[in-house]
């Protein structure tokens, strides 16, 4: 009798592979555990077993599994099947999905390079021969293949060696040690061990007799650990750890008489990332009490939730959505289910978890692609074995490939926002869609919440697929923010403009300065100013890779390709006709922040924007000093837009509305609209009534106009008749398939046979081959067809018969070498 597995490749493959396994292993391995599998020629990869059986395959003879890497499943049954739905709806690999969902360190291959991880103390008593032998090869080289460990070790089985040497923390993956992304750290101090067992506590205060300021932090010290103590902790075992920053508060002394106890070796300070730390605080002690009209939107979801699965929470900016979640998760808790609660930026879920933990305590955790491996795969297993720990997850949209053991609810906030869909790599999933069908296989409920919700979602709602639950003000009796428009032609003609500032903005941000209160500008463009031109011809410089301007970056004297990276020294004349009469238009951040600098000298202005977010902790650094009130006016691109809650704002200026207008997309005007009022609601969020600038060419312009008046069904009505006249969603799926090659006529030729097939096999709208605006990026030309499926057409079929068509591109043999991406309800 023979025995097989049927196995998931980590690889942009379509199709299971059937391995061959001995009976007992038959008997042993269950769906959802991992096996090492040869593939190809001489490599080895991490492959999901999602089924075994006895069917023999006649295609191929079945190579053996090396090794069963798992004791259990590690991936669910439900896992697998929503996986395997989002392959089928996006149109991806199963492969493609299955490497995308799990944390790296899980699905170790041949070809991973793995170092040595920097600063940490390795105990080589702890280590296994096998583990000696990799961590001393990794003394004489930087890193190593995995597959050459396997001929240090002599062994083809050495994945759960690795495995081992990254779970303590000895190894990690190249890849990661490329990231940049750091999480922030909290520094903690503590008694140095010697004093462990309180021994010497005596000795060390006498030899600080002569030390007065170092005495008193010490002393201060046992004080903190003491109103602790009432609770039965010992020092070093402190359930709360103390950071240096409380002690030196609280000793009112300076971190300079810290370092010298630690260089005495009396105390000792430690790291640990911020939204990691253990949380020990008081969890709220005070009921949390919501407004009527919370507790009406409140009851109005569990009423929905009796009848539909998923529920919109449509509340206007700082209506206290989030305070009606926690009350949600709260009642999901008691029955012991999981909640999973997805943002749609990493950067925002720093504040978020801060106000969870300060509910639930120890039970959210946090999960991202930017965590490390072991943070990952701790958080994986957390949630596998549905431990307390994890009982909340919040994350970005990542998280939703986790194995829930039992998934309860799911709450999207933003769901309006686009980066919940995934752009590149495949799967280019919708996360706010993907965990609508993951709650449907938990029997969860899903809420999704939005000041401004997104058209389709607001669809789903009134044609009652969705529950809808309003609220249209905002909490504590805050008024929405009066919005003023400015006429920038009116400005200009009268000469009212200074800069890019009219005097209206200027006296409003000099009025609410003057109150100290807060200001925040908006400019949906960073750099300086966009474009160089050449007054004597006319010749604007651009990338040399991508079909793009490239940017003008002032503070570096530099243009930069916003595409690819790709920059020059700013150019001292034309490089097309050596004129030097060379000027710039168009205005970004950078620009707006220098105008502020002269027209306020005497005030503190602050920019936030990919080029000032980017090092370390540069997104948390902003906000905090702007929350601290460190820095005045704040200028900043559409990362300001994303549910930011500062109490200070009475001014929101929008440095001009009509770019975001007029962008090529049929989304322009919906996403000028959320834009817009999502900033504006930065503004006024305690007592005051906020006040909001907008500067604009268009004054009369509809969205502008349903901006300025607050009037979101206005907005909706006219875009859903432009939606349903143009064939646009809700009423038609887009299927956007990118064709890109080097070579510009293979690649003209190629896009035309593609669009031909599928325009004769297909009795829908298909458009194209379009070059986009931009058609060449990092030297790739571009070509794109678009695709409208009517919601009267199956779109299984649809898609049925465009894979065909993609598959007779392929084995055209000129044709193989153009990339295809296809991106299902592109955003
Ligand atoms: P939204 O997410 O709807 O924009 P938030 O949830 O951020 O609004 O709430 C806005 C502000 O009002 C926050 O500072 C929040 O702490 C406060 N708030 C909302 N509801 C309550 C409540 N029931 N009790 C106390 N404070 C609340
Ligand atoms: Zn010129
Ligand atoms: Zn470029």
């Amino acid at each position: 009798m023979l025995f097989f597995a049927e196995v998931i490749l980590p690889l942009s493959l379509a199709k299971t592979f059937t391995y061959s396994i001995s009976e007992a292993e038959y008997h042993y391995i269950k769906k959802g555990m991992r096996v090492a599998v040869p593939f190809g020629k001489s490599r080895i990869y991490t492959a999901l077993v999602v089924e075994t059986h006895q069917n023999q395959p006649t295609l191929y003879d079945a190579k053996e599994i090396h090794q069963i890497l798992d004791e259990n499943p590690i991936v669910t049954e439900i896992q697998i099947a929503h996986w395997q739905w989002i392959a089928s709806y996006y149109m991806c690999a199963i492969g493609d999905v299955y490497r995308g969902a799990m944390p790296s360190a899980l699905i170790l291959e041949s070809e991973t390079i793995i170092s040595q991880k920097t600063d940490v103390f390795v105990d080589e008593s702890e280590l296994s021969d096998d583990e000696f032998l990799v961590y001393q090869a990794l003394q004489q080289q930087s890193s190593l293949k995995v597959q050459d460990i396997a001929s240090i070790l002599n062994k083809k089985n050495i994945f759960p060696v690795i495995q081992k040497l990254i779970d303590k923390n000895i190894l990690v993956l190249q890849e990661e040690m490329l990231e940049s992304y750091k999480p922030k750290l909290v520094r903690y101090i503590r008694l140095h061990s010697k004093y462990e067992s309180n021994q010497g506590l005596g000795e060390l205060l006498e030899t600080l007799k002569n030390a007065n300021k170092q005495k008193e932090i010490v002393l201060t010290y046992f004080q903190l650990i003491a109103s602790e103590k009432t609770r039965g902790e010992t020092e070093r075992s402190l359930a709360k750890p103390l950071t240096v920053k409380k002690l030196v508060e609280s000793a009112n002394s300076t971190s300079a008489i810290v370092k010298a106890l630690i260089e005495k070796e009396i105390f000792e300070d430690y790291y640990i990332q911020e939204d990691r730390v253990n949380f020990t605080g008081e969890t709220n002690e005070r009921e949390l009490q919501l407004s009527v009209a919370q507790q009406k939107a409140f009851d109005g979801i569990k009423d929905s939730f009796i009848q539909k699965e998923v529920c919109l929470l449509h509340g206007v900016t700082s209506s206290g959505k989030t305070e009606i979640y926690i009350k949600l998760i709260e009642e999901y808790l008691l029955t012991g289910k999981q909640v999973l609660y997805l943002l749609p930026e990493i950067a925002l879920t720093t504040q978020l978890v801060g106000r969870l933990r300060a509910y639930f305590g120890n039970k959210v955790a946090v999960f991202h692609s930017k965590y490390n491996n072991n943070e990952r795969v701790e958080v994986w297993s957390q949630v596998l074995q549905n431990s307390e720990k994890a009982q909340i997850v919040i994350g970005a949209r990542s998280a939703l490939f986790l194995p829930f053991a039992d998934l309860g609810f799911v709450i999207v906030d933003e769901e309006h926002e686009q980066t919940f869909k995934q752009i590149d790599p495949a799967p280019r999933y919708h996360a706010r869609d993907a965990a609508v069908v993951l709650a449907n296989f938990h029997k969860a409920k899903v809420l999704l919440g939005s000041a401004t919700p997104s058209i389709e979602t607001y669809f789903n709602a009134s044609s009652d697929k969705y529950g809808l639950v309003e609220i249209k003000e905002r909490y504590g009796n805050v008024m929405m923010p009066d919005i003023k428009l400015v006429d920038l032609k009116d400005k200009y003609f009268r000469k009212r403009m200074k800069g890019h500032f009219s005097d209206t903005l200027i006296e409003g941000i000099t009025n609410a300065i003057a109150l100290g209160e807060q200001v925040i500008l908006f400019q949906n463009r960073r750099g300086y100013s966009p474009i160089v031109e050449c007054m004597t011809c006319g010749h604007v410089p651009h990338c040399q890779q991508c079909d793009v301007s490239l940017t003008y970056h002032k503070h570096k004297n530099q243009l930069r390709c916003h595409y690819c990276g790709y920059s020059i020294a700013k150019p001292t004349h034309c490089h097309s006709c050596s004129s030097v009469d060379l000027t710039t238009k168009g205005f970004g951040t950078e620009q707006i922040q220098q105008e502020l600098v002269s027209l306020f000298p005497d005030n503190k202005i602050g920019r936030m924007d990919q080029d000032t977010t980017r090092g370390k902790f540069g997104f948390e650094k902003i906000i905090d000093s702007f929350k601290n009130r460190e820095v005045d006016i704040l200028v900043g691109t559409q990362m300001l837009a994303k549910g930011l809650d500062f109490d200070n704002v009475s001014l929101v200026g929008i440095m001009n509305a009509d770019n975001m207008l007029y962008h090529p997309d049929f989304r322009a005007f919906e996403r000028s609209f959320q834009m817009m009022t999502q900033v504006s609601g930065r503004s006024g969020r305690s007592e005051k009534q906020g006040k909001v600038i907008i500067q604009t060419y268009n004054p009369e312009h509809n969205t502008i106009q349903q901006v300025t008046n607050n009037d979101y069904s206005g907005m909706y009505k006219e875009q859903l008749y432009d939606r349903q006249i143009y064939k646009y969603p809700p009423y038609f799926r887009i299927i956007k398939i990118t064709l890109k090659h080097r070579d510009f006529d293979k690649l003209k030729e190629g896009a035309m046979w593609l669009y031909q097939v599928i325009s004769q096999n297909l009795n829908i709208p298909v458009l194209g081959p379009e070059e986009p605006a931009i058609n060449r990026i990092r030297n790739e030309y571009i070509r794109t067809i678009i695709i409208k499926i009517p919601t009267n057409t199956s779109v299984v079929s649809t898609k049925n018969i465009i894979q065909k068509m993609l598959n007779s591109f392929d084995s055209v043999a000129q044709y193989r070498a153009i990339k295809v991406a296809i991106n299902i309800d592109f955003y």
